[in-house]
């Protein structure tokens, strides 16, 4: 069995036909980012842009996102971004429950292959997945949750930051970004200092040495 990589599901993801969003769209857009990436945004799924270019978050929200992320001193590249739908739901719409559960295997399998640290969730259907059902972004945002045993952190969709457009909610915004870097810190398990040296054998002293007779 060929071993899974982020290309191969990506491959996949770009001829999918799963649900019936790849009769609409141009382009499906797998996610993109650094393989080795600690940090994984997953969003809701691709708008027009994405969708003409197979790129996930190069719009007006990718943008804050990339703002967003150099505030805190972290390169877009660096990070994984993907979507809990890979196709444009047409005009934009809410992404179906038949969809969703569709594009799930491929975010569980995203993850399994990167292995990030911290996953972030952008927006509603996002953080559903990871923080269940009943969640609500405006009482979670900047809260976590344990996945599988990863840190999940809620945000809200920069979409959603850019239509409220008021400066609070930008720096409310910005105050949840700057949770990442010592999150980050702290799920970074410190690599075990190696042991001390062997100590030399100590001569034994003038006491012993009378002990002996
Ligand atoms: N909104 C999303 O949720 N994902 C994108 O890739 C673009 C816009």
């Amino acid at each position: 069995m060929p071993v899974e990589t982020l290309q191969s599901i990506a491959a996949e993801i770009r001829v999918c036909e799963k649900c019936e969003l790849f009769r609409t769209r141009t382009h499906a857009v797998p996610g993109e980012g650094n393989p080795f990436a600690e940090i994984m945004f997953i969003g809701e799924g691709p708008g027009f842009n994405e969708d003409q270019q197979g790129r996930p978050f190069i719009g007006a929200g990718g943008q804050l996102l990339t703002e967003m992320l150099r505030v805190i001193g972290i390169n877009r590249e660096d990070v994984f971004i993907t979507n809990v739908v890979r196709s444009r739901p047409p005009g934009n719409r809410d992404p179906l429950p038949v969809e969703l559960a569709a594009c799930d295997e491929y975010t569980v399998r995203q993850i399994a292959v990167l292995q990030p640290k911290l996953i972030v969730t952008l927006g509603r259907f996002s953080m559903a997945r990871f923080f269940g059902p009943r969640a609500r972004i405006s009482q979670i945002h900047g809260q976590t949750c344990l996945w599988e045993g990863i840190t999940c952190l809620a945000m809200y969709h920069p979409a959603a930051i850019l239509r409220n457009n008021s400066p609070q909610m930008r720096q409310m915004y910005a105050d949840d970004f700057r949770l990442i870097p010592p999150l980050i810190e702290s799920l970074t398990v410190p690599i075990a200092p190696p042991p001390p040296p062997p100590t030399p054998e100590e001569p034994p002293t003038v006491l012993d040495q009378m002990r002996l007779f």
